[in-house]
């Protein structure tokens, strides 16, 4: 099924300023996949100095650019390199050779093991959106009760919701619905009614996601990009072949562009050095086309840090490393939002959460859905810290051979003769009838104390030391109420290998946060709460005024949510509150 010409006519006829730009290579594109306009121009372009330099294309970085592109010279810079939808890969191997490395540092997944704790994140033009499960929603407004007061107040006086609804409506959010007659979906609400009745105080709550569920189907959305229906592959975290995800590079990213933001990827900043003018030069590496890796640096009036977590904060430290006074709560406060995976491995009901990849679209009720459609929500508890999500997850295609065939010896033996004959079905590789498409994927998010540290190792890379999350009481909490999902219809909760003894004993966040934490000061913080950077050689309070970081690395604290929302919310702010 190829896009109509008609179609792609009017497509990039609707893209503006960007149909000067080449279509988008998409060699290996899965067929069908919507054609566009790529967004980043050529390395060519990049100019000497600029108003200001937007470091990562993330959610802090796209709002960021798209709000303050508009009369001023804006650069996007991006380390990683710009996807086409048909192009991401959906099997073992393919995923495999996109790990993020020195010998491939373009790759799409940046996956930082630890001693204790391993963080998995993206790269690519659009940061972490072009892998993660498109859950849009609010965090609970006690957790800012330790953020800034400016903030407390914005949420106080109902800003914090105008800013998120604005998120939401250009992210175009959706739900899946129950006409939709999705089994993990359905099986996640049974679950969760089953622990309510015995006496958990829990409920369902369907999530609101950013996918293009209904919108648009092969044509331009409103930002001039074209998009496909979601065919429930179930591969979100794989990034999505279909164009069906509201990625940042479809809305926040092509406004920034028509803003006249110039984009551009494949540029890593290494450090930043502030000039007696005040103004920041900022040291690069660009990895042209097929061209080996070359130092640059740009000079910028203001410089906006949004390269997550450990982006931002490795910027910083490195940036420390050379000289910059910056506040001893540098890499600080990391948290892994209170993340703990599961796997209720082998229940006696199909639950469908087996993605297909390239294959084609299983029709009705064999369809997956998004990653993420709905949680368990344990977010009555009057003590917050005590709060947290159950979400109920796929298995991307391209995990499906090796947790097959890995699964079974972590579980044990299965003493009834159906379930042993399901594993049976999974070792001779059918798949719908095994073990694991009987499983249902876990995903907890809650509160922890945020008490991971980022540091540098010897070549420089951000790394974090947290000895003890494991001990933390929200691993323990929801590792117990994950087992209780799963025994209601006679399943074994399997926890991921890694964070087993023979692997190392690691926990695995998606959702790192931290490091570069906000406050009202330097002894407790390293930004404000606009996200500008306390100079602690000045008063207290006292900011280098042109330098702010603006991403995950600001949040003091868990946000017991799917974060992106409140990222991009306080994004929303920071550009509102953008002087110089
Ligand atoms: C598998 C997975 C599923 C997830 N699902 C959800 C979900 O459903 N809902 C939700 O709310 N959250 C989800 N998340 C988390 C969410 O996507 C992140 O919290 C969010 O993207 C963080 O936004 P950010 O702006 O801080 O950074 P990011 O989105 O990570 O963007 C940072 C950008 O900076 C770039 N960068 C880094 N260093 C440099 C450098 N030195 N120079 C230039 N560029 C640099 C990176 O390549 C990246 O593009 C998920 C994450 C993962 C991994
Ligand atoms: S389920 Fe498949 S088609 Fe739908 S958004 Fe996710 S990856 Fe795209």
């Amino acid at each position: 099924m190829s896009q109509p010409h008609s179609t792609r006519r009017a497509f990039v006829a609707a893209s503006g300023s960007v149909a000067t730009a080449g279509i988008l290579a998409a060699t290996s594109a899965k067929a069908g996949s919507p054609a566009r306009a790529a967004l980043s121009v050529s390395l060519d372009q990049l100019k000497s100095d600029y108003d200001v330099v937007v470091v990562g294309s993330g959610y802090g970085g796209a709002v960021m650019a798209a709000r303050l592109a508009a009369g001023r010279s804006l650069c996007v810079l991006e380390r990683g390199r710009e996807w086409s939808p048909g192009t991401f890969p959906s099997a073992l191997l393919t995923v495999l050779a996109q790990f993020r490395g020195p010998i491939n540092p373009l790759g799409l997944f940046d996956y930082r093991a630890g001693e204790s704790l391993d963080v998995l994140s993206g790269s690519g033009l659009g940061g972490t959106s072009l892998i993660n499960a498109n859950v849009v929603i609010a965090p609970d407004r006690e957790i800012f009760n330790r953020w800034p007061a400016s903030i407390q107040q914005d949420v106080l006086q109902g800003r914090m919701d105008a800013w998120e609804e604005r998120v939401r409506k250009v992210l175009s959010t959706d739900q899946v619905l129950e006409s939709d007659g999705l089994r993990k979906h359905a099986f996640h609400r049974t679950t969760t009614l089953a622990r309510s009745r015995g006496g958990a105080d829990t409920s369902f709550q369907p999530l609101t996601l950013a996918v293009n569920l209904r919108r648009v189907d092969q044509r331009p959305n409103e930002h001039g990009v074209a998009q496909a229906l979601c065919t429930h592959c179930g591969d979100c975290v794989t990034g999505c072949r279909v164009g069906a995800k509201n990625t940042l590079d479809v809305n926040y990213l092509p406004m920034a562009r028509a803003a006249g933001a110039q984009i551009f990827s494949r540029v890593e900043v290494e450090w930043l050095e502030r000039l007696p003018d005040s103004r920041w030069r900022v040291h690069v590496v660009i990895r042209p086309d097929g061209g080996a890796a070359q130092h640059r640096h740009i000079i910028a009036a203001s410089v906006v840090l949004a390269a997550g977590a450990l982006g931002s904060t490795q910027i910083l430290l490195r940036s420390r490393a050379q000289g910059l006074a910056l506040s001893d709560a540098l890499g600080t406060r990391f948290s892994a939002n209170g993340d703990l995976l599961g796997l209720g491995y082998n229940t006696s009901v199909q639950t469908n959460v087996m993605g297909f990849g390239d294959g084609v679209a299983p029709a009705g009720e064999r369809r997956v859905g998004p990653t993420i459609t709905a949680a368990a929500s344990y977010r009555n508890h009057p003590t917050l810290s005590q709060r947290y999500l159950i979400e109920e997850g796929a298995i991307p295609r391209a995990l499906f051979d090796a947790l097959r065939l890995g699964m079974p010896p972590l579980a044990g033996v299965f003493p009834t003769f159906p379930a042993a004959q399901r594993v049976a079905r999974d070792l001779l590789y059918s798949r719908t009838d095994g073990a694991l498409n009987h499983s249902m994927v876990y995903l907890g998010i809650g509160h922890d104390s945020a008490g991971g540290k980022v540091v540098l190792d010897s070549n420089g890379n951000a790394r974090v030391l947290w000895p003890m999350i494991a001990q933390e009481p929200f691993v323990t909490r929801m590792r117990a109420e994950m087992e209780r999902h799963a025994q209601t219809f006679a399943g074994r909760h399997v926890a991921p290998p890694r964070s087993g003894p023979m692997f190392g004993g690691a926990l695995t966040t998606v959702h790192p946060l931290g490091g570069c934490p906000m406050a009202d000061a330097a002894d407790r913080g390293v930004v404000n709460a606009n996200g500008q950077v306390f100079d602690p050689r000045g008063s207290s309070g006292s900011v280098y005024a042109n330098l702010r970081v603006v991403d995950g690395s600001t949040a003091p604290t868990s946000i017991g949510v799917n974060p992106l929302l409140c990222i991009a919310a306080l994004a929303e702010r920071s550009a509102e509150r953008f002087t110089s």
